[in-house]
């Protein structure tokens, strides 16, 4: 008999979070491990299994990566793991736990899980934008998630914004997730050493430490140069989200991540940027950020969303 119950794994580079959760969304059990991550596939997926133990009476397993990864379940490489180019994870995971799973990149979950948890209920069609470490996305369409022809869809995070701009961990150059990602807003100040030493609040942060948050009180204390690259970010985001505008004529845009919770008025200046950056193909698109709970959900959603077509 199904116990009404689900299993997800949120399998990140530096932890696994796993939660058992019941349909409407509440959750039972979390259990949070370090990542294994220099000690290839198999170890992981060891570590996934044990982990999975602590836990009992569930219908089946949602989990997801950082990686695109195929309708097969086949990573298409993962950037932050090694030696996961390549490997048909949902596969070996079903061989371990005896039990049905089905796997997803992490955004593209989030996106199921904004419209099963979320606010994504009352629209069709929408994208959703992860800002964190990197940039992810997933978009939903007539109310399905859209995964392309192999199941790749949704890196919105590798939509070139600045033609010849930084390089991204994807080997192009300009994408979105090397300048506007907590992690390229670091690097572009650090970057810049000069205008650091300028600058009597960053240079009393010891470099190596200094992270998108410091940038972000920086600018609320008025720091020029912390300002500065904190309007380009919201700059680079607009310039992104208004492309995805006039792609996919979506409903609703919905933020998450790390980097939208710096700032209560990072949604407010964000639309207005984006408005002004649509031109004459303005139309009031709502930007609204997600709950917090609603990504950690996304392994369960997954799962409710995928069992459900069967
Ligand atoms: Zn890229």
């Amino acid at each position: 008999m199904p116990s009404g119950y689900y299993l997800g794994f949120d399998v990140g580079g530096t932890k696994i979070t796993s939660v058992l959760s019941s349909k409407e969304g509440k959750i039972k059990k979390r259990v949070e491990v370090k990542t294994r991550k220099f000690k290839g596939v198999l170890d992981l997926i060891d570590q996934i299994y044990s982990t999975g133990k602590q836990f009992d009476d569930y219908d089946n397993i949602g989990v997801i990566f950082p990686a695109p990864i195929s309708k097969k379940g086949v990573s298409l490489t993962a950037p932050n793991l090694i030696g996961w180019d390549r490997v048909n994870i949902k596969n070996k995971l079903r061989e371990v736990f005896h039990k049905d799973v089905f796997i997803e990149n992490d955004a593209t979950a989030q996106a199921i899980s904004v419209k099963l948890f979320d606010k994504g209920r009352k629209y069709k069609n929408f994208v959703y934008l992860v800002v964190g470490t990197g940039i992810g996305g997933g978009i939903f369409v007539d109310n399905e998630v859209y995964r392309g022809g192999n199941g790749y869809a949704g890196e919105l995070g590798h939509s070139v914004v600045l033609a010849n701009g930084p390089i991204c961990g994807c080997g192009r150059r300009g994408c979105i997730e090397s300048l506007a990602s907590g992690r390229a807003l670091a690097r572009r100040a650090i970057e810049n050493s000069k205008e650091i030493r300028n600058s009597p609040f960053l240079s009393s942060i010891p470099l190596e430490r200094l992270s998108a948050e410091d940038l972000f009180s920086g600018r609320k204390l008025g720091d020029p140069f912390s300002t500065l690259l904190v309007d380009e970010t919201i700059y680079y985001l607009s310039v992104a989200i208004s492309n995805f505008i006039n792609e996919f004529d979506p409903e609703a845009i919905f933020l998450g991540g790390g980097l939208m919770k710096n700032d209560p008025t990072l949604i407010s200046e964000l639309k207005e940027s984006i408005d002004h950056e649509l031109g004459k193909y303005y139309r009031d698109v709502p930007v609204i950020k997600v709950a917090d709970k609603t990504v950690e959900l996304a392994p369960i959603a997954l799962s409710i969303y995928e069992s459900s077509k069967r």
